[in-house]
């Protein structure tokens, strides 16, 4: 029988564990030494600091399997789930760390060790990226490997590149950069996309499974690169990924962690079509929202409250296309603790308040999201130049409480926009009313005593989050 998302969580910390690593616990949804940071994004996030030299742990070699959100911030994928067969909200990132101690031969061996003789994926099957500059990683994948030249693919930094691909590193304009390289997983030509580097890299066919960053400079504030003395390894695999080669199967959606979630969801909204796009939809959803609230987050109208709400309101927008018209989406934090809690304390012992904070977000929501589909159905059978009009949008968004990026989300599934200029302006026109009237903006109510079982979250004033479609009420 084929290993199942928990046993290849297990496998991976079993294999650093034999190789001299300790074992480090996953860090929050919520970074607590970042506050212009999001989310954790990525593995790194927590070992920042150390990768800076500010802070000194007891070992030079960790590894962990981190939570990750990519649904707000310089990292958005929210707009790929469901129309990818890679791409979540909430995600697991496996990582192996090195600080100033192996580099970039042993970091190479031990995947593919860990890849082709643990887990015995088919060596043809595999492809490795390298920094166009990076000749000692191609020489580590040709030589010590005895990967062919032609599985061997030199990629640039995609300033001005054509494509998207991008293999260079950095943690921001200044400090810790280097090269990275990737292994990607090709599922064969019934899939559509071509390798990383080809106009199609962006197919469903290779997919990077695995990327191995090596921090070897030190960028000043005028560009140069000054090597650093101990030179890092900063590696991130995503679970989901590498469980659905393992799995053999294509998509993400196909594992079993997720075919569970998907089935309750089916019975939850009587859906037999597993494949539905919005069951899909739905059971990556449930892991944002759910990670977010036991990691402190409530659903509000600012800041990351306000990505919970957004990611909230779109699965349940889901479920009403399904024909859904109670709250069920709290009903799946069960299955998801069956499934992750083990792994997750946090999660097991947060579920209650999971459960309570969804349920009273869905009451909420349900009070205006049918009249508001409707209107939005009139509006788009009504334009003739598929665009929804900035007031329509703005209306939906002000009275029935349809976050703008879920009006943008219906109308692309119908091929149409949304007239966002037109939006913000309807915005700034209703606030500057508000204000000349004395009113302040509503805050969303939850049950007392629910938030008081709570830790808020600090809202630090992410000024930059317009910019990412974000909107603060007043
Ligand atoms: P992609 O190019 O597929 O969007 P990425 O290059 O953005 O991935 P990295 O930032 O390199 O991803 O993260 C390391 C690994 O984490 C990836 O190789 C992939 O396995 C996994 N990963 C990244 N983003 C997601 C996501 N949204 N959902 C699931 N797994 C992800
Ligand atoms: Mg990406
Ligand atoms: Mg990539
Ligand atoms: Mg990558």
């Amino acid at each position: 029988p084929a290993k199942t998302t928990s046993d290849i969580r297990r496998d991976f910390l079993d294999f650093f564990a034999s190789k001299g690593h300790t074992i480090v616990p996953s860090a929050p949804l919520v970074p607590g030494n970042d506050p212009t940071l999001l989310f954790t994004n990525s593995g790194m996030v927590q070992f920042k600091d150390v990768f800076l030299g500010a802070e000194k742990r007891s070992y030079v070699r960790a590894a962990d399997v981190q939570r990750c959100l990519r649904a707000g911030g310089k990292h958005n994928d929210l707009d790929s789930v469901g129309y990818t067969a890679r791409h979540h909200t909430f995600f697991e990132m496996l990582g192996n760390w090195s600080f100033g101690d192996y580099f970039k031969k042993d970091a190479i061996a031990w995947a593919w060790e860990l890849l082709t003789e643990v887990w015995k994926l088919p060596k043809e099957r595999l492809l490795a990226t390298v920094y166009h500059t990076d000749d000692e990683a191609y020489d580590i994948w040709l030589n010590q490997i005895g990967l062919p030249p032609e599985r061997i693919i030199r990629i640039g930094d995609n300033k001005g590149a054509p494509f998207a691909s991008d293999n260079f590193w950095q943690m921001a304009d200044t400090g810790p950069c280097g090269p990275c390289s990737e292994i990607f997983y090709d599922h064969g030509p019934d899939h559509f996309g071509g390798p990383p580097g080809s106009p199609d890299e962006d197919g469903d066919r290779f997919i990077e499974i695995w990327n191995n960053v090596f921090m070897q400079f030190d960028r000043a504030a005028d560009g140069t690169l000054t090597p650093l003395p101990a030179p890092c390894v900063d590696t991130g695999m995503g679970l989901e990924r590498i469980t659905a080669i393992l799995q053999h199967v294509h998509s993400n959606y196909e594992i079993d962690l997720f075919q569970r979630l998907i089935r309750h969801a089916s019975q939850l909204t009587a859906t037999d079509d597993l494949e539905n796009k919005s069951l899909r939809v739905i059971a990556d959803h449930i892991r944002a929202c759910a990670f977010l609230i036991v990691d402190g987050v409530l659903p509000s109208n600012e800041g990351r409250g306000y990505v919970l709400r957004r990611i909230i309101r779109r699965a349940l927008r889901h479920g009403w296309m399904l024909g859904v018209r109670q709250p069920f989406f709290h009903k799946l934090v069960a299955t998801l603790d069956d499934l992750m809690g083990e792994a997750y304390p946090v999660l097991r012992e947060g579920r209650a308040t999971a459960e309570r904070a969804l349920l009273a977000e869905e009451e909420r929501f349900a009070e205006t999201l049918d009249s508001g589909m409707k209107i939005f159905e009139e509006v788009a059978a009504r334009v003739s130049d598929n665009v929804i009009p900035g007031a329509a949008a703005f209306r939906l968004y002000d009275t029935y409480g349809f976050p703008l990026d879920l009006t943008q989300d219906m109308a692309r599934e119908r091929g149409m926009s949304v007239d966002v200029q037109g939006f913000d302006a309807a915005m700034t026109q209703q606030k500057e009313t508000a204000r000349a009237a004395g009113k302040f903006g509503g805050g969303v109510q939850l049950p007392a005593d629910l938030v008081a079982t709570l830790t808020p979250t600090q809202f630090l004033g992410y000024d930059s989050l317009t910019a990412d479609g974000v909107h603060v009420l007043a």
